[in-house]
């Protein structure tokens, strides 16, 4: 075959917190990471020229404003490809859900382009030119458990967190990022979550010590504007979870169990009540190469 097929991950949360409001605009924040198993997949195939893009689902714009379009621009022109290049998006993770849905498709085009075209640059190259697309497209390369820090773009790389299922679930809204952050009053934030003792919660491999820190600041903002988020936080903890929380601005709301029967209970009742458009059972996701 002369394609590839390659997986885009989403993420969650564990932990976020905005240190400040930066002079452009940007906030620096201090956010844990994590990969699950929910992904898209893209194909990817040599064309004899320009960039042609489809996809299974009319949620996503096709034309240049997509994340995939823009990552597979880039990485021509930086690159110096002259071939073209077709890919097909099959999309399963949630539009606009806070579950970095976009920039892990940016993230897979570049790690896809990289193979297809041989052009064997590091991951850490990628890593430096995925910032120009999004903030969160650097760890989307990198994938796992990482520290975010700086706009997202600042790494560091965490041991995988301790096995556990999660339930995320995504309600019928969609929640701009930019909505979230413009409405967030970074200096007023009084209480900060604990980023570093859920990175050392996760270096001794302490589920309890990780699930006591899972905070969003961002809930602040999204829980009161569209309270279904608050809602189903209840009802995962109501239906068992150890935890429950909001994903980056939302509105998906994820919730950590431990047992798979509770999980799978959980699962099918939430689907029952319709609170949540889309309800996955999934779990940690390592980092991929
Ligand atoms: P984040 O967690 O990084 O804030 P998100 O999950 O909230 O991201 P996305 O799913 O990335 O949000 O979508 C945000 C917007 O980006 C969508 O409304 C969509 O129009 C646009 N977009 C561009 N490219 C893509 C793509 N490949 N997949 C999904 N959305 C895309």
């Amino acid at each position: 075959m002369s394609g590839y097929l390659i997986k885009a991950y989403a993420k969650v949360n564990l932990g976020l917190d905005v240190v400040k409001r930066l002079p452009n605009g940007y906030h620096q924040v201090k956010m844990v990471m994590q990969s699950v198993g929910i992904c898209d997949e893209l194909t990817l195939e040599k064309a004899e020229d320009g960039i042609i893009l489809t996809a299974d689902s009319r949620e996503v714009p096709l034309d240049g404003t997509n994340l995939i379009y823009r990552a597979a621009k880039l990485m021509r022109e930086e690159f110096g490809i002259r071939e073209g290049v077709r890919i097909h998006l099959q999309k399963s993770i949630p539009v606009a859900a806070g579950m970095a849905g976009g920039s892990t498709d940016a993230a897979a085009t570049m790690k896809g382009m990289n193979r297809l075209f041989g052009l064997n640059v590091s991951l850490n190259r990628l890593m430096e030119l995925g910032v120009a697309i999004g903030a969160d497209v650097p760890y989307c390369i990198l994938g796992g458990t990482a520290l975010a820090e700086g706009i997202g773009e600042k790494l560091t790389a965490l041991p995988p967190m301790p096995d556990c299922l999660i339930l995320a679930a995504k309600p019928e809204i969609s929640v701009s990022t930019k909505y979230v952050y413009e409405h967030l009053d970074a200096e007023g934030i009084r209480h900060h979550p604990d980023i570093d003792g859920m990175v050392e919660a996760i270096g001794d491999g302490n589920l309890p010590g990780i699930l006591e820190r899972m905070e969003n600041v961002l809930e602040a903002v999204t829980v009161p504007a569209w309270p279904v988020v608050g809602t189903l936080k209840d009802r995962m903890l109501a239906l068992g979870a150890e935890r429950s929380l909001m994903s980056g601005s939302g509105p998906t709301v994820f919730g950590i169990f431990t047992g798979r029967e509770k999980a799978e209970a959980a699962c099918e009742q939430l689907r029952k009540e319709k609170l949540a458009k889309q309800v996955f059972l999934t779990a940690p996701a390592g980092a991929q190469d």
